[in-house]
């Protein structure tokens, strides 16, 4: 991925302003690694030894493991980046989970180094308590495989050492399109079969992949098989217009059309299989400029403002359904359900169970869009009403075949009973007043911090 070195020199002769700077040994972010072959490189060698210094100084904030090994053997390294003092977010819930890879292809350094530089400015935002990051990692764990292709990025060449592309060797639609070396098989090689476990043992339910490389400027949405939008549409298209509006003008677009059609493809793979919000970030191509050091940080200044934009938004990545409001008479149920999310959820379900956890209803399955609120009318039976009993909903963080199950009970907490102006007899008795009784549920929204109550 030479082809810029001589645009750059064009430039430089022209005498134009270029985004290079001078050196200075006193930035923290200056390059990775040595000047190798007219640009900078980021070892494996150095590599392993930053993400080694990096766990050894930091333990309450770096947690260092592995994915595997590359065919030659080199240690695929994960950087697990939150604050490991403790398990969960501070109000109880589970952490939301972002994965990160870079370097499938062994020549494409940027992209390698966007992975390395995410690493190091959370880390380094940390230590500094910086207020945004340390929040972000109390409340999000982030998993970062700087360097996929170890045995490629040692001699410079987009293959790994079998001379397979890996980002044509997952196992989604496999060598079903005119594609370059996919290898034998799906997940032939050690990078990918290590990679993909990793996604299936560690990172299950990860709310945000994005897959690093250097090319085109350009995020690349799936899938890169079809040229169709994929069904969480609404979701990259949000972030896509978001994006614009507030961060960056970046392209976004699906892959199959922004670039070209691909099979295969780890993008393809984390959205389509494991059913993560996925992007492919390229950055652009111009990433040897002879003769000159460039902070790491001005040089993908931009580029991490868009993963700064990506991680702190994580929460909303998904479908996030709320029921604001469970209004139970004796011939309906009306339920007001928000999805507080940016992806739409299909095959929802709202259940009734008794004291004995024993399911009494189930209601027919919904749909919610992105960022909408939708309500629902049920025929009920007041007979099978236990007031004792619970609620719970239903439903798939996102509509794709791969997409996870949420199930939730309604906080029993949460649960307002609001007696009907003419009714006594409410639920305790077991009957329901002829004209109306009222069931309030009240379900905090909680998105990112900010509370909103929502009282029948
Ligand atoms: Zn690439």
């Amino acid at each position: 991925m030479r082809t810029a070195v001589g645009l750059v020199v064009c430039l430089l002769l022209a005498g134009l302003p270029t985004a290079a700077a001078q050196y200075d040994p006193a930035r923290t972010h200056a390059w990775p690694g040595e000047p190798i072959d007219n640009h900078v490189h980021l070892t494996w060698a150095s590599l392993t030894l930053d993400v080694n210094n990096w766990a050894e100084d930091h333990p309450d904030v770096v947690s260092l493991t592995s994915a595997g090994t590359s065919e030659l053997g080199k240690t695929l390294w994960v950087v697990r980046l939150s604050d490991w003092s403790m398990d969960t977010k501070p109000n109880g819930s589970a952490k939301e989970i972002v994965y990160i890879d870079g370097g499938h292809h062994g020549n494409e350094y940027l992209g390698t180094a966007l992975a390395y530089l995410t690493a190091k400015t959370y880390i380094n935002g940390w230590n500094a308590g910086d207020a945004a990051i340390v929040e972000t990692l109390q409340n999000t764990e982030l998993h970062i495989l700087i360097m996929l292709n170890p045995d490629g990025n040692d001699i410079d060449t987009r293959w790994n050492i079998n001379q397979v592309d890996l980002n044509r060797n997952y196992d989604h639609y496999w060598n079903t399109c005119p594609t370059t070396q996919p290898g034998s098989s799906a997940f032939s090689e050690s990078e990918t079969a290590s990679n993909s476990a990793y996604m299936n043992t560690h990172v299950t339910d990860a709310d945000l992949y994005v897959t690093m490389h250097t090319g085109v400027w350009i995020m690349l949405y799936p899938w890169g098989k079809w040229p169709e939008q994929p069904p969480d549409w609404e979701l990259f298209h949000f972030i896509r217009d978001d994006v614009h509006e507030q961060v960056s003008p970046i392209p976004i677009q699906n892959a199959n059309q922004g670039l070209y059609p691909n099979c295969g493809t780890s993008r393809d793979y984390g959205y389509g299989v494991m059913g993560f919000p996925t992007f492919t970030f390229e950055t652009d191509d111009e990433q040897f400029v002879p003769g000159s050091f460039e902070a790491l940080e001005d040089r993908l200044g931009e580029e991490m403002d868009v993963m700064h934009y990506l991680i702190e938004n994580v929460w909303f990545w998904r479908a996030r359904l709320s029921v604001d409001a469970l209004e139970v008479s004796e011939d309906r149920i009306l339920a007001t359900v928000h999805n507080l999310g940016h992806a739409s959820t299909a095959n929802a379900t709202l259940q009734h169970l008794d004291e004995e956890g024993n399911v009494r209803w189930t209601s027919p399955l919904f749909n919610v869009n992105a960022t909408n609120s939708t309500t629902l009318t049920f025929e009920a039976n007041p007979t099978w009403i236990d007031p004792d009993g619970h609620w719970n909903l239903n439903y798939q963080k996102r509509v794709i075949n791969a997409a996870t199950w949420v199930n939730e009970t309604v906080d029993g907490e949460r649960v307002l009973l609001v007696e009907s102006e003419e009714a006594g007899l409410l639920l305790g008795t077991g009957l329901f007043h002829p004209m109306t009784s009222l069931l309030g549920v009240v379900l905090i929204g909680w998105a990112r911090g900010r509370r909103k109550d929502i009282i029948v």
